[in-house]
C-alpha cells in the first residue's frame, strides 16, 4: 500500500518536474530584444513591476533608482532628468518580468524617452515574448496549427527585417497594424504553441532575413511587391491560390459623392478592362489587380491608380471591377488587403488540406529558406 502510494507520489513529482523544466526552458531562453513604441506625448505614466527593478540612464547605464515589486510607480515627465531611462529587472531575466503600463500588462521592461518635455513610452521585450502578443492579434487562434506556425514565422521574420523602422521615433516597431498589431500579454494557448514549436525560425533569402509581408485574403492570387510599393524582392511575386473563390465584396457609392471627391463635374464613364483573376492587361497587373483606371467626368478626365482608388474609397483590395449603374458607382471585387506575401485565409485553407507550415511558407515566399537563427 505504502509502496503504491509512494510510487504514485514519485510519478506525480516526476511529472511536475518535467512540466516545470519545460516552463523553465520556455521562460529563460534568450531572443533578440525589441523596443516597441506604445504611446508618445505622455505627461505621466503609471508603472508596476512583477519583480524588483532598477531605473538606469539609458545613455550611461548609471543606476538612478531602485523600484520595489508590485507597487505603483508613477513617472512624471518633469521629474525625468535624463533623455532616456530604462527600467529593467534587478535579479531575473527580462523575459521573466511583467510590467503593467497604465493598467495594461506587458512582458519585459520599459524605456521612457523624454522628447519636448513629454514621454515616449516604449516596451522593452524579447522577440519571442513580443510574438505572444502579436500572433493572436494577427491571426485567429481557431485557425489550424500549421497556419498559426506559418503566421508566426512570417511575423518573426517581419519583425527582424523591419527592426529600426521607427528609429527616428526612438524605437524599433510600433504596436499598430502599420508594423504589426501587438497587444501585450493577450496570449493564447494555440498561438503560444505555434511560437514555441518554431522558436527562432525565420525566412531567409540570399543570406538575409526576408521581408515577410502578409495580408488577410488574396482573392485568388497574391500580388508582386513591385506592383504595390514599387520595391523589388524576388520572393514576393504573384502566386495563384487554388482555393475556391468566395462571394465578391461590393462597395456602392452615390455617383454625386464620387464625382465631388474627384472634382470632375459629373461622372460619365469609367475606362477599365474587365477583371479576370490571373490575367494582366494594360491597366491591370499580372494578378488582375487594377494598375490604373480612367474616369471621365463632364468637366475633367482623371486617371487614378488602383491604390489611390482603394485609399480614397476605402475599398478592401485593388482586385475589382468598376461600373456605373444608375446614379451609383459600383465596385465589385475579391480579396482583402494589399495582396503581398502570405494570404492568411489561403494559409488556413492550405493547412486544412494538410499542408505543413514549411510548405505554406514556400508557396507564398518563393525561393526563401527556413532557418533557425537562435
Ligand atoms: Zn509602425
Amino acid at each position: 500500500m505504502f509502496t503504491k502510494k509512494f510510487s504514485a507520489l514519485i510519478a506525480v513529482l516526476i511529472f511536475f518536474t518535467a512540466v516545470s523544466v519545460v516552463h523553465a526552458e520556455k521562460k529563460s531562453a534568450w531572443s533578440p530584444e525589441l523596443r516597441i513604441g506604445l504611446t508618445s506625448g505622455v505627461k505621466s505614466v503609471t508603472l508596476k513591476f512583477s519583480a524588483p527593478c532598477v531605473m538606469i540612464d539609458a545613455a550611461t547605464g548609471k543606476q538612478l533608482k531602485k523600484i520595489p515589486a508590485e507597487k505603483n510607480f508613477v513617472v512624471d515627465a518633469t521629474k525625468v532628468s535624463v533623455s532616456a531611462a530604462e527600467i529593467r529587472p534587478e535579479k531575473i531575466l527580462l523575459q521573466d518580468l511583467f510590467t503593467t503600463i497604465d493598467g495594461k500588462k506587458y512582458f519585459g521592461g520599459v524605456r521612457l524617452n523624454k522628447v519636448n518635455g513629454s514621454l515616449v513610452v516604449i516596451n522593452l521585450v524579447p522577440l519571442e515574448e513580443y510574438l505572444r502578443g502579436v500572433v493572436p492579434k494577427e491571426m485567429s487562434s481557431s485557425f489550424p496549427l500549421e497556419a498559426l506556425k506559418a503566421q508566426t514565422v512570417a511575423a518573426r521574420s517581419f519583425a527582424m527585417k523591419n527592426r529600426h523602422r521607427h528609429e527616428a521615433n526612438g524605437f524599433d516597431l510600433c504596436a499598430t497594424n502599420h508594423c504589426q498589431l501587438y497587444d501585450g500579454t493577450s496570449t493564447d494557448e494555440m498561438s503560444d504553441r505555434a511560437i514555441y514549436d518554431t522558436r527562432g525560425e525565420v525566412l531567409m533569402f540570399d543570406g538575409k532575413v526576408a521581408d515577410a509581408n502578409f495580408h488577410t485574403d488574396s482573392g485568388g492570387m497574391t500580388e508582386s511587391v513591385g506592383e504595390v510599393w514599387g520595391t523589388a524582392a524576388p520572393y514576393l511575386i504573384a502566386v495563384k491560390e487554388v482555393i475556391k473563390l468566395g462571394e465578391p465584396w461590393v462597395v456602392k457609392l452615390p455617383a454625386q459623392n464620387f464625382s465631388v471627391q474627384l472634382n470632375i463635374g459629373n461622372v460619365r464613364s469609367v475606362k477599365l478592362s474587365k477583371l479576370t483573376i490571373g490575367k494582366s492587361s494594360v491597366d491591370r497587373t499580372s494578378s488582375g489587380r487594377v494598375k490604373f483606371a480612367q474616369i471621365v467626368g463632364t468637366s475633367k478626365t482623371v486617371t487614378l491608380t488602383g491604390n489611390e482608388l482603394r485609399q480614397k474609397f476605402s475599398l478592401p483590395s485593388t482586385l475589382f471591377d468598376m461600373t456605373i449603374s444608375g446614379d451609383e458607382v459600383v465596385f465589385t471585387g475579391y480579396g482583402h488587403g494589399h495582396g503581398v506575401g502570405m494570404a492568411q485565409l489561403g494559409a488556413k485553407s492550405y493547412a486544412q488540406d494538410g499542408w505543413s507550415y514549411e510548405k505554406i511558407l514556400a508557396h507564398y515566399y518563393r525561393g526563401t529558406e527556413l532557418k533557425k537563427v537562435y
